[in-house]
């Protein structure tokens, strides 16, 4: 029962106007069973996961019993795909409340997989184990990476099969999210709802995410400089630990900051701007040396469906949202430019500092050099290995950069500490995402995958990782590609 379990959810968003949601009851599934489940999360939500373990308990997380409130909520929303607006809205997945932690903060609850609604278009509204079990890893690893982001709370085996192009386990994930509101929720209320309507989103956003600004004098304005502000962060630290989205659609860009919906996502191993993973960015949109202009352009689109509410005058609007848009570059940039100082262990602010990065990325991708481990190198000063360490230009650069660090009043110690802080040993790379995944779902051996988390959990604690975690992939002839929607 509810009381044992810890939730205490609420349904805010019903007060939306009706157009932002639809209730549902979802389609029950066959045979439930946990496969994983976020007993640190939990324990932050106020859950009591030892508890949720229980047959009729994990029969809420799969959608077999209805929450409290006597039903699951689907959101509709839009967006630009691939540059391209289309109507979506939740197909896959639903909402059983936002539940209000110990500390009293609120937390969307999301089901992922659950079944059918009015937005599933063709779909079947269902995932796969595999795919679910990737966003629990690599979402889960982001956390820890120190980088917002939703999270995963449990994933939940259905016992009936799914068809993509062959047939595939089925599963449901728990999705956790400060909201599930997009700039796809904005475009929807722009394209579909009156004035008003996009005014009662706005609002509701402000007082769920930016109540700081609730007595500013032009709230409309204010909130577009929000959430500019904290998706310029948000990209800055993709960029800082090589984390590659792959679909960065409008409708995959919360107005919280937080990094959402893992489907083609990887991280990058050796450093190049070009590097895309997804199987459908045929023309790299999303390639990693892209995502900043592309969370602008997108931002842009957000911009576009608050000009109705800043000013009543269309040519004012424009202007004070035009000007808002342009301070992404230097919001990104600063952002961009602290966190890679850090990286080189570098305090203070000189203007040599932007060259000696970019020389340092531009000789990593010319030798192929490994993007996280080159960082772990410079770290522990252990140059060998990669043929980037044994080049004439890299040992000049060598010079340069520790010349640039004796010049800083804090001693080499500080800097080295600065640097353990700033780099990551571990990431979830592909090989070892894949390879857990595939002794999960294959063999049904959970072992790799829980040793993987674990690795994990620390990514900054250098000294305890084991070498498997840290070695950089071996060399292969076939590009890695990745794949949404299963
Ligand atoms: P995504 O590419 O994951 O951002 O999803 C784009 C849209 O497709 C969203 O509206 C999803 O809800 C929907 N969608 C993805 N997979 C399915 C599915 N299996 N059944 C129904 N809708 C889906
Ligand atoms: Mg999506
Ligand atoms: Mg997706």
């Amino acid at each position: 029962n509810t009381m044992d379990t810890g939730w205490n959810l609420e349904n805010s968003y019903l007060d939306l106007p009706e157009m932002f949601y639809t209730k549902v009851s979802p389609n029950s599934v066959s045979t439930p069973k946990i496969v994983i489940i976020n007993n640190s999360l939990g324990k932050y939500l106020g859950l009591n996961t030892e508890r949720l373990k229980s047959k009729e308990n994990i029969n809420l997380l799969v959608g077999n019993t209805l929450p409290e409130s006597g039903f699951l909520l689907a959101q509709a929303y839009a967006g630009h795909q691939f540059g391209h607006f289309t109507m979506l809205g939740d197909g896959r997945a639903a909402l059983i409340g936002e539940q209000i932690t110990p500390q009293g903060e609120r937390y969307d609850i999301q089901l992922k997989g659950s079944g059918r609604t009015p937005y599933s278009r063709g779909g079947d509204g269902r995932a796969g184990l595999g795919p679910m079990l990737r966003e629990y890893i690599i979402s889960e690893a982001m956390h820890n990476l120190q980088i917002p982001t939703t999270r995963s709370l449990a994933v939940i085996a259905t016992g009936d099969k799914i068809y993509r192009e062959t047939s595939l386990n089925g599963a449901v994930l728990t999705r956790v999210a400060k909201s599930h509101i997009r700039v796809g929720t904005f475009e929807y209320a722009l394209r579909m709802g009156t004035k008003e309507n996009l005014k009662a989103l706005s609002d509701y956003t402000i007082k769920r995410h930016f109540p700081n600004i609730q007595s500013d004098e032009n709230l409309y304005l204010s909130v577009l400089k929000e959430v500019i502000k904290v998706q310029a962060r948000l990209i800055s630290k993709w960029q800082l630990v090589g984390f590659i989205h792959g679909v960065m659609n409008t409708d995959n860009m919360t107005i919280s900051g937080e990094t959402i919906d893992y489907g083609p996502c990887a991280f990058m191993d050796s450093y190049s701007p070009k590097t895309v993973f997804s199987s459908i960015d045929r023309y790299g949109r999303y390639a990693y040396g892209n995502q900043p202009s592309i969370a602008k352009w997108n931002l842009g689109k957000f911009a576009e469906t608050l000009l109705p509410l800043i000013d009543n005058d269309m040519d004012k609007s424009l202007e004070l949202a035009r000007n808002a848009l342009q301070d992404f570059d230097g919001l990104y940039y600063n952002n961009w430019l602290t966190g890679m100082k850090s990286k080189l262990g570098i305090f203070n602010d000189e203007v040599e500092d932007k060259g000696i990065i970019e020389e340092l990325l531009n000789l990593m991708e010319k030798h192929n050099a490994d993007y996280t481990n080159t960082f772990i190198s410079l770290t522990f000063d252990k140059l060998d290995g990669a043929c980037l360490f044994s080049s004439e230009e890299f040992k000049k650069w060598n010079r340069k950069w520790n010349e640039r660090l004796n010049s800083q009043g804090e001693s080499k110690d500080l800097s080295k500490e600065l640097m353990k802080k700033s780099n990551p040993s571990v990431i979830p790379r592909n090989h070892l995402v894949e390879e857990a995944l595939e002794s999960a779902t294959k063999d049904g051996n959970y072992e790799p995958l829980f040793d993987l988390l674990d690795a994990l959990s620390s990514p900054y604690e250098h000294l305890k990782v084991d070498d498997k975690y840290t070695k950089t992939p071996e060399p292969s002839s076939i590009q890695y590609r990745t794949y949404c929607g299963t």
